[in-house]
């Protein structure tokens, strides 16, 4: 074992990093072994489940890889209900999940950040404030995020989706609308709000280099990141990056990149909450357990009703569309015993980095 040493470091440079990421054989299974033994020893063998509910597939952007884009017009828009989404919150509640995450294209204006308000204190109202939520709903202006977190949200998901300026150029129109720096700036804001704040990238993506993953992880270090979802870029048809897919590596290395990426994240952020996304399950029917097996220690079952769940495809072929809550909490349930951990059930599961940040420890 010729990397073991740089496994052992308390501190990753970018040229340990480029090594981390390029590990093979019996020097990767050391890596996913030291993960597994960090998320053991900082955070426990147990997984928090947050049930997601996908408010709408309406969106104002135009993101090159994202098949839910505005231009895309082959998907039917919807938006629940609040009877669909606060049936959705209360299956979460009855089933002990103890945390939500409410997600949306992204979208402005009274009507939307009204009702998304609203939502929030009925929810709160309904379960007695016991499920913590997370919101996913986008770049949004700082009285809005305060006004949601007044409301009831705990936690906000803003993906950065790369970390490189120039990369992020690349995947999304050149206006005013798809700004990298105004990104970065609602992360920023969303900290000083007072969230838990989580965010993540796409992993294999067209002109994305080793280098740019080993800075997504230095990104994540240095904004102190709270939780991460990332995954497997997965190319959809209906998009304007689907041109680039001959520059694409095969699915199982973009998928073996992904897991890297998430045990280098483990031990370099030991108490943060990182996420086995759906993303890898689409590759592997094995693919969160594989997650949770190299340090990933949330799960998000699908709450969107069935009926919508075909028109919130990211990309193409996501597992678990036919699939209703009961079948993808099972699913879900399987998926955490066969890796070895348990469920933490009626836990909100909040990160203990934010904990220990608040208490300026
Ligand atoms: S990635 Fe998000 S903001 Fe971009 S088009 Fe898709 S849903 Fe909209």
């Amino acid at each position: 074992m010729q990397n073991a040493g740089i496994i052992e470091k308390e501190h990753f440079t970018k040229e340990d990093l480029l090594i981390l990421l390029s590990l093979q054989g019996e020097d990767l299974q050391m890596l996913y072994d030291k993960a597994l033994a960090v998320k053991a020893q900082y955070v426990g063998r147990k997984v928090y489940f947050r049930g997601l509910i996908e408010y709408s597939n309406l969106c104002s952007k135009n993101c090159y890889y994202c098949g839910i884009r505005c231009r895309n017009k082959k998907y039917a828009r919807y938006t629940l209900t609040d009877e669909e989404v606060i049936e959705a919150a209360l299956y979460a509640h009855r089933n002990r999940f103890a945390s939500i995450v409410i997600q949306s294209g992204e979208q402005t204006g009274n009507k939307f950040t009204d009702a998304i308000e609203r939502l929030l204190k009925e929810i709160s109202r309904l379960t007695n404030k016991e499920l913590h939520i997370t919101l996913s709903l986008g770049e949004q202006s700082e009285e809005t995020y305060r006004r949601w977190l007044e409301a009831g949200a705990q936690r906000y998901l803003l993906r950065i989706e790369v970390s490189n300026p120039g990369l992020y150029k690349k995947l999304h129109p050149g206006d005013n609308h798809h700004l990298y720096s105004e990104r970065l700036g609602k992360l920023h804001i969303l900290r000083k709000t007072g969230y838990m704040v989580g965010t993540g990238v796409m992993i294999g993506l067209p002109f994305q280099t080793t280098g740019d993953l080993a800075d997504d992880l230095v990104f994540f270090r240095d904004f102190d990141v709270d939780m991460v979802g990332m995954g497997p870029y997965i190319e959809h048809e209906d998009t304007p990056l689907y041109e680039y897919r001959d520059q694409l590596l095969p699915l199982e290395d973009r998928l073996e990149l992904s897991l890297k990426m998430v045990a280098i994240l483990r031990i370099m952020m030991k108490d943060i909450n990182i996420a086995a996304t759906t993303a890898m399950q689409t590759i592997d029917p094995h693919g969160r357990e594989r997650a949770l097996l190299a340090g990933a220690n949330v799960m998000m079952p699908n709450l969107t009703p069935l009926k919508y769940k075909q028109e919130y495809l990211l990309y193409k072929n996501k597992p678990g569309t036919q699939d209703d809550a009961e079948k993808t909490k099972a699913v879900m349930e399987q998926n955490i015993l066969a890796a070895g951990d348990e469920i933490g059930y009626g836990e909100w599961g909040d990160p203990r980095h934010f904990k220990k940040r608040n208490a300026g420890m």
